[in-house]
This record gives C-alpha cells, structure tokens and sequence, in this order.
C-alpha cells in the first residue's frame, strides 16, 4: 500500500517524521512524501530520502492509496486525489458536520484522528492528549514572556518581588500540564474545572482547586465534561470572576466536545482584570472562554489586559510536537493497517470508532 505524506499549508508540524516510516515500512508500507513536508519541523527531503520517494503534491494526491495529513486535504483538491483513495486527517466531525457525507459522495474512505476512542488501549493513539499537554505548556511559556511581571518570587538587593497568580479554567490535559509548567515557573497557581475528578490532580500538582457546588455528575461521560445548569454555571462564573481579576495570568482550556466553548470570563471579568494581565485562550477555535477572544488573534484591551487566541499551540513547538504525533500515528497504524492494507475489522472499536465514512459505493 502506498502512503502519501502531505505537506501542512498552514501549520509548521508534520506526521510521521522519519523514524516513524522506518517502523511503518515494516508493516509492508511505502512512502510518497510531498517535497519540503517536515521542513518547518526541522526534517529535511534528505532524513526523509532513505525511506521514501520525494515529489511534488500533485503526484503524491493522484499516487497515494492513503493521503496522510494532520488538516484534511482542502476541498479543491480532491479532484486530484486518487479514486477511493483513503484519507487520514483530523476531520472533527463534530464541528464540520456535514464533511464525513461530502467525503463519502467523493467515493473516500475516511478515518478521523481525533475520532480515536479516548479508551485505555487506545491512549498510546490519542493525538487530542499529546497535543494538547504541549499546548499547556508552551501556553505558560507564552504568558511567562509577554507578561511585564516576573513569575516566581524574587528576593533582590532592590526589593523583592511577588510570586505571578495564574489562573487555569478547565484542568483536562492541557490545563494540568498548565498548571504543572506555572509551579515549575514558581507562580501561585489556581484552578477550575466542572469535573469533581480534577480537584485531586490539580492539588496533586501544588495548585489550588477553585471549589464551586452543585456540578453535574460526570462521571458517565467517558472523561469529557457534561453540560451544566445555568444557576450553576452563573455562580461559577462569579467565584472565577473574583479569582481572574486577582490573577496576572489565565489560561483558559474548558471545552466541550461537539458544542461551543463555555463563556468563563465575560467582558465585564476583563475590564476589572489588572493591567498588563494576559489571558491565553485555548479554546479559541470552538469561540473561547474569553468573551472578548478572536481565534488566532492577539487583542489589547483598553484597559491593557492582552488576550492570546490560539488553539494550536503546539505548532509552535513543532519539533517534539511532530515525533509525539509521530508516535501516535505508529501506535494507531498497528491497528489501522493489518498486512500491508487497510484492516477491515469493523468489530474493533478503534478502526469503527474513527471510520467517519462506510465502505458503501460512493454517491456521487
Ligand atoms: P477537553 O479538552 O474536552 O476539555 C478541557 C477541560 O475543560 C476538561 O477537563 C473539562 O472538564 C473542562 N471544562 C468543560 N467545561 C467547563 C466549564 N464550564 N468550566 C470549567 N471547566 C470546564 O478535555 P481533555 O483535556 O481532552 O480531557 C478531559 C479529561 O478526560 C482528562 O483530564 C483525562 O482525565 C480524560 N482523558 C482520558 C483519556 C483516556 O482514558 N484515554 C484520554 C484523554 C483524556
């Protein structure tokens, strides 16, 4: 079976880097890469060469029997796929709801990475948790170096300085490896998330859990959070109002799957903040949690608050960000692929799991 590795147009991480087609090589795959693939990443055409053959991306799109990318081949380019080609990308059904229909009339067979079951044997595939631990920690990073403040104490000859107050709203992956980068940091770190699990790992982490009552039970949910009540969601926004206008910075991660992000710091949360704060909003692609937030834009509020939009920080790692994608992909691969094709055990929860489209003749 011949794989094709695409080049991300938007996005300077690429998967799998070069180690990952050796070990796919051995489950009886060939490689087409697309010239210049991992070159934002720091892989170059040569550390691709002995493992593949190197073309341009029209060749890869008309050759592959299987397209790989992190963002789905754009529209416009489908007709230079080839016919029945199959394609693995993150498609987020969820969000992009008509898309698995639309590859299904194009005649593609499609499997959705971030559809992989978040269950035990699948964690070693779950690109979502990779992603978004980097995420969390480069967002501290971030806010560590546009702040004007420092972020652990500092005791000088000229005076001393107080620890930096962060703020972490939605303590999942990317909220926990927040939390755990700011006390590495030496801020004071607090914390919120609707799932009562997370209290214990945000204190396990040396942050201090924002405790609000009466949450949804969530346990049911398979690890993602439930949709909770408007008195609840009201009286949480004014304990995180009271918290957010004390911090330096808030990093705010709360997302659920298939909806919009929950509004957790309104405009009037903002105004009252301290300037020269800086908000990180990684839900900014689903709307944020900042109302004020614009996806992939950074916005100065008049009061000198700065709010950060960014959902895929991890490209701004793309290095690591692309072996630990990597690795997911190998991981998912060892299921995926079953002698050299595409493994059509649809008893496995994995491959139906994150199979958006039937094997059905196309409609169109
Ligand atoms: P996510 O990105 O969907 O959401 C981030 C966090 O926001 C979650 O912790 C969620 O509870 C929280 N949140 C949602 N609404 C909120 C609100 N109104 N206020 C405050 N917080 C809110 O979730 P995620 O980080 O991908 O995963 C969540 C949890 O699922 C993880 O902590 C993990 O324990 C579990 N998980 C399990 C597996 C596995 O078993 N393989 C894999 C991944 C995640």
């Amino acid at each position: 079976m011949l794989i094709g590795l695409l080049r991300e147009k938007d996005d300077s991480r690429v998967a799998p880097v070069p180690a990952g087609l050796e070990k796919l090589q051995k489950m009886g795959l060939s490689f087409l890469v697309e010239k210049g693939a991992g070159a934002t990443a720091f892989f170059d055409d040569e550390s691709y060469s002995p493992f593949a053959e190197l073309f341009d991306r029209k060749s890869v799109l008309s050759r592959a029997d299987l397209l790989l990318s992190i963002h789905p081949v754009p529209e416009f380019e489908w007709q230079d796929i080839k016919k029945g080609a199959t394609l693995v990308s993150e498609f987020q059904p969820f969000f992009h709801t008509q898309i698995a229909t639309e590859l299904q009339k194009a005649g593609f067979i499609a499997f959705s990475l971030d559809m992989i079951p978040r269950t035990t044997i699948a964690q070693s595939m779950d690109i979502l948790s990779s992603m978004a631990s980097i995420a969390g920690y480069k967002s501290v990073l971030l806010a560590a170096s546009e702040m004007p403040r420092f972020f652990p104490m500092m005791i000088t000859a000229a005076g001393s300085i107080k620890p930096a107050r962060v703020l972490v709203l939605g303590a999942g992956v990317a909220g926990l490896q927040a939390i755990a980068t700011a006390r590495r940091l030496g801020a004071m770190v607090e914390a919120f998330d609707t799932r009562a699990a997370a209290k214990e790992e945000v204190e396990s982490l040396g942050g201090k859990f924002v405790e609000v009552e009466g949450a949804k039970d969530d346990t049911a949910a398979g690890g993602y959070a439930v949709e909770q009540s408007e008195e609840f969601l009201q009286r949480q926004r004014a304990e995180v109002q009271n918290r957010a206008i004390k911090a330096d910075v808030v990093i705010t991660t709360a997302q659920v799957r298939g909806r919009k992000a929950p509004i957790l710091l309104p405009t009037e949360t903002v105004e009252q903040m301290k300037p020269g704060s800086i908000i990180i909003d990684l839900a900014a692609s689903t709307g944020g949690n900042c109302e004020l937030t614009k996806d992939k834009q950074v916005i100065v509020h008049h009061n000198g608050v700065k709010i950060i939009g960014d959902s895929n920080l991890s490209a701004r790692m793309p290095q690591d960000a692309s072996v630990l994608y990597n690795n997911n992909i190998v991981n998912y691969f060892n299921t995926l692929i079953k002698d050299g094709q595409l493994n059509n055990d649809a008893g496995n929860e994995i491959i139906s799991g994150s199979m958006i489209t039937t094997n059905s003749e196309p409609t169109a």
